[in-house]
């Protein structure tokens, strides 16, 4: 529900239920349109109709259930499950709260994929139909059930996590409100997810402007202005101007607040929302009152009150009355604002906005001054002290905790940023030298993109963030180091050995006819040789040894402080660890009970050389052990002037 006229009805929603908190972003997919992702053409199509004019919309999807036939629920069961979630969205805007609960049920009956959107909308519809605590936690238990299925961050989840975040909202915990709706703004902060982030910043909006947040508030709904105005989106602007006028009204900005109120009233106007239209009159009066205009302040609001009087929120009606009650007083006109003050709080005030029950009082009390009716005024002032005191008590408690929760998430965010101006300059490192080593390129793309995989996964956990350190060096298959992990310690070793004069050796290895193993037994069983083997080295070589994953089947050994003939040995030791490797569920296993590699060596013994350098001669040698039979260890030329066999022989 995107139109003022959706902010009014969820706030009568809200207040009905005694609930302080008049949250207006309340709706199908909540309030804009494109948080969650629906597809199905039915509901992209009429979806717009349910902001714009709910009656008709309702009327539309009423027509179309009656034409879809009697099997509908087998034969054409996702278009019945769009019409359901339609039906539900304008009965929820309409405020036919059971209808619209009983619409979602039975869409929800008819959709079982767990991430579906659509299933996710017809839920959201449930989660909002419900305005008494008990429904609400029901609902909030439903929808972290459904979090549960979603990919964390994913688009479903974070418009799942704002739908929790509003439900806390509305269940007086602004504490965990704010922390879900910031998260949800926070994670959303790329273009592909600007809908779910628009939807964070203007429910949060609404909940700091509820804990006198004002600037904050003032802040992210501009943002949500911008945007929508870069979208073109009338409706969506139509809400979050009214949204800035009630923040700019709170901080006593009445102009401001005026300008936008006129702004929210001329959208209403041209879409024939009358009622919204009303409840900008209202909040224009509200603000003029502020500024001491009383004859137009009384104008508004009687014309507010009359067509408010036509609709269902009897709490709004009175709020218009409590207002033209102030203007009498202000205008001196106690009997006649004293009577009107009687008729606002005939309920003794269980049916307003909780927020305007202690300054009704107040004004009555003034009045009662006005004609010294000093008994009754005094007993109005006493009301007013105690319902003062206890909304300011838990006030001050949800302000605190509030408070707590967001200093958490500005302290999470300092972290981040830091983090994040660590990895960029850790990045632009790794830039500079790929200019200088092809090979360190590849290093620093994948060192980049794990970087900004990991700066984004940062805000979800810590225990993600040891996770992705160890993903932007470590290969997930056999756990070694990856490609550019074994470049960088290739890289330390090759400096140290030239610096020391200390000889270095490196050898590549691929394993012979890997594309075999992988037909005859399956991938699965190449995988395990693969990692069988980068386990098996670990044991067998020295604790400064490098064995890294190259690519494919493909392992480069660095050894540091190495001549040829220590190399040769350790190499042997790899050749009979493979050797020895088993592989599991081979349809022919005698044709395969071998696993033997060919390697090339390389040494910079002879003399000063890059690391791309001894790594290209190792690869001719390994070149020449394949061509000569596998199963052979062949020594690069420059590095020995006998390029002896190796250990291996041919099996
Ligand atoms: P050669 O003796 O000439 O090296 O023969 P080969 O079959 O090993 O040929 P080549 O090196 O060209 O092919 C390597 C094969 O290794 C191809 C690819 O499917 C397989 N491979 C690469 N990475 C993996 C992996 O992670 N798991 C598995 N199971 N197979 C892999
Ligand atoms: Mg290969
Ligand atoms: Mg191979």
């Amino acid at each position: 529900m995107t139109g003022p006229s959706s902010l009014r009805l969820s706030a009568a929603r809200c207040c009905a239920a005694l609930i302080v908190f008049a949250l207006c972003a309340c709706g199908i997919g909540g309030a804009r349109a494109g948080c969650l992702d629906v597809k199905d053409p039915a509901f992209v199509r009429l979806r717009p109709l349910i902001d714009q004019d709910p009656k008709k919309a309702l009327t539309m999807v009423n027509g179309l259930l009656a034409r879809l036939p009697a099997n509908a629920a087998s034969s054409e069961p996702r278009r019945l499950a769009a019409l359901y979630a339609l039906q539900a969205g304008a009965y929820g805007t309409l405020s036919f709260d059971n209808f619209s609960r009983a619409s979602a049920l039975k869409g929800l009956a008819l959709l079982h994929d767990p991430t579906d959107p659509l299933r996710l909308v017809l839920l959201s519809n449930y989660a909002y139909s419900f305005n008494e605590p008990a429904g609400i936690n029901k609902a909030l238990t439903l929808v972290k059930g459904a979090r549960a299925a979603q990919k964390s961050g994913s688009r479903s989840d974070l418009c799942l996590e704002i739908v929790q975040g509003t439900l806390n909202q509305l269940r007086a915990r602004p504490d965990l409100a704010i922390g879900e709706l910031t998260r949800a703004y926070l994670q959303s902060n790329t273009p592909s997810l600007a809908e779910p982030r628009m939807e964070a910043a203007s429910t949060l909006a609404l909940v700091l402007e509820r804990m006198d947040d004002f600037d904050q508030a003032l802040a992210l709904i501009r943002q949500v202005i911008r945007w929508d105005t870069s979208q073109g989106s009338t409706a969506d602007i139509g809400i979050d101007v009214y949204l800035q006028g009630k923040i700019l009204t709170t901080m006593g900005h009445f102009r401001e607040a005026i300008a936008s109120f006129k702004r929210a009233r001329d959208i209403s106007l041209a879409q024939g929302d009358h009622q919204g239209v009303a409840y900008a009159d209202l909040r224009i009066c509200q603000s003029r009152i502020g500024l001491g205009q009383f004859v137009p302040a009384r104008r508004d609001c009687e014309r507010a009150a009359q067509v408010l009087a036509q609709g269902r929120a009897t709490e709004t009606v009175k709020e218009a009355r409590a207002l033209l009650a102030r203007i009498d007083l202000a205008e001196g006109r106690a009997t006649r604002a004293l009577s009107g003050l009687d008729r606002v709080l005939d309920h003794g005030g269980k049916d307003l906005l909780a927020r305007d029950v202690a300054p009704t009082y107040l004004a009555r009390a003034q009045a009662n001054a006005s004609l010294h009716h000093y008994r009754n005024a005094y007993r109005d002032l006493q009301h007013y002290v105690h319902l003062y005191a206890a909304q300011n008590r838990s006030y001050r408690v949800r302000l605190q905790e509030a408070l707590e929760v967001r200093f958490h998430a500005r302290q999470e965010i300092r972290r981040n940023a830091v983090l994040q101006r660590k990895l960029q300059v850790a990045a632009q490192h790794a830039a500079r030298q790929s200019q200088q080593l092809r090979w360190i390129e590849i290093a620093s793309i994948a060192g980049t993109v794990a970087m900004a995989l990991l700066s984004y996964i940062l805000f979800t956990a810590t225990r993600h963030r040891r996770q992705l350190l160890r993903l932007a060096s470590e290969d997930p298959l056999t756990g070694a180091p990856n490609r550019g992990h074994t470049a960088q310690l290739a890289m330390s070793a090759l400096e140290s050995a030239l610096a020391h004069h200390w000889p270095l050796t490196v050898a590549l290895i691929d394993f012979d006819h890997f594309k075999d193993i992988n037909d005859r037994c399956g991938h699965a069983a190449g995988d395990h040789v693969l990692k069988e083997f980068a386990r098996l080295a670990r044991g067998a070589l020295r604790a400064t040894d490098v064995l890294g994953r190259w690519g494919g089947e493909e392992f480069l050994l660095v050894l540091p402080d190495t001549t040829l003939d220590t190399a040769l040995s350790s190499i042997e030791r790899l050749r009979l660890l493979a050797l020895g490797i088993s592989i599991p569920a081979s349809d022919r296993p005698q044709a395969l009970s071998r696993v033997t590699f060919s390697a090339g060596l390389a040494t910079t013994a002879e003399g000063a050389a890059t690391l791309d350098e001894i790594v290209a001669r190792a690869d001719a040698a390994l070149y020449e052990a394949k061509n000569a039979g596998r199963n052979l260890v062949r020594i690069d030329r420059e590095s020995s002037h006998n390029p002896t066999l190796g250990p291996g022989q041919p099996c």
